[in-house]
């Protein structure tokens, strides 16, 4: 693996019809990030920033995320990284935060987490935020929320990032040189409403991992439902197509941020439906950038047209014949 990582490593991502595709990488630790000069991916995606949560035996402090997320950017240089709030809470409790009822939630996945954790216990958000715009100054911060399932919430995010970012100010601190806002779309809803949420974006990242356990009400780490929770169902790709086509009137850029694009069906299918950012699992990024230089973009998307206008029985089983007689 190592040796076909760096045989990788200097190619670009172009199809070989000539358009640039970014391929990103996920990370949540500090370990993760010499992954990005050995793969030669385009930046960082998706930077989980409740790894370092979860790893602690205390809430970690302010000047400890600082310190971090400063390292995480020394160490990714020129290239963007994303990061995400924290997405804690549902099936990832925290011993030293939990909720005052103490209450055991039937379904964690759609419970009190991530963003709705983070605007209630605003303080969190607010070190956060604080860590996060003090460790890029004089740099870009690229910043996405996390299950956010109303426009509102993006707003109400935000607003604490641009107090913390005038009490900066007022402290003579140097500043980050721009700061770039973004949503996660996890939760289906939020597709209904992109007229209203997207014109406030500077990104968007689809988080295939929980839209699709959402979309197709299939719990995700449930191994009954495995073949349930199926990423080439046309449902999810006709989803998926949806929010495309609005990031592109939009003028938003899209990536997919899930496990989804780092598979090459799976990857293959996303090219199909349009998107043209994947941030994936650094062990994918060789064999994405691969196939990415073989397919004909202008292909796989008519024939993705054909396919979800009248969705054969199997898709994947007619995708992968189709992959497999053009060699990719
Ligand atoms: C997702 O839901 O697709 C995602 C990237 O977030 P996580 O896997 O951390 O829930
Ligand atoms: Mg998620």
């Amino acid at each position: 693996r190592q040796a076909k990582y760096v045989a990788m490593r200097d190619v670009v991502p172009v199809t070989a019809d000539g358009e640039r595709i970014s391929v990103l990488i996920n990370a949540g630790l500090r370990e993760d990030m010499p992954n990005l000069s050995l793969t030669g991916a385009d930046g960082v995606g998706l930077y989980r920033t409740e790894f370092q949560f979860l790893v602690a035996a205390t809430l970690p402090s302010r000047e400890r995320q600082t310190r971090l997320y400063r390292e995480v950017l020394e160490v990714a240089g020129s290239k963007p990284v994303v990061f995400r709030t924290v997405d804690i809470g549902g099936d990832k409790s925290l011993p030293y935060l939990r909720h005052e009822d103490d209450m055991h939630e039937e379904n964690p996945a759609m419970g009190w987490r991530a963003l709705r954790v983070a605007l209630e216990r605003d303080g969190l958000l607010k070190a956060q935020a604080r860590a996060l715009l003090e460790a890029s100054a004089g740099r870009v911060l690229n910043v996405m929320f996390p299950m956010i399932s109303e426009p509102w919430e993006f707003d109400a995010a935000k607003a604490v990032f641009d107090a913390q970012l005038a009490h900066l100010k007022t402290l003579g601190k140097t500043l980050p040189e721009s700061v770039k806002y973004g949503a996660m779309l996890e939760v289906p809803a939020l597709a209904e409403v992109l007229d209203i949420l997207l014109p406030k974006l500077s990104f968007l990242s689809i988080g295939t991992n929980d839209l699709t356990q959402f979309l197709l009400a299939a719990d995700r780490s449930n191994p009954k439902l495995a073949e349930r929770y199926d990423w080439l169902s046309p449902a999810i790709l006709r989803f998926i197509r949806r929010v495309s086509a609005a990031g592109r009137e939009y003028h938003v850029p899209m990536t997919v941020c899930g496990e989804m694009g780092g598979r090459p069906l799976e990857a293959l299918a996303l090219l199909g439906v349009g998107i043209r950012r994947l941030s994936i699992t650094p062990a994918g990024v060789a064999p994405i950038k691969e196939l990415v230089r073989r397919v004909n973009l202008a292909e796989i998307t008519q024939a993705m047209e054909g396919w979800l206008a009248n969705p054969p029985a199997n898709l994947r089983e007619v995708m992968t014949a189709w992959a497999s007689e053009r060699g990719l």
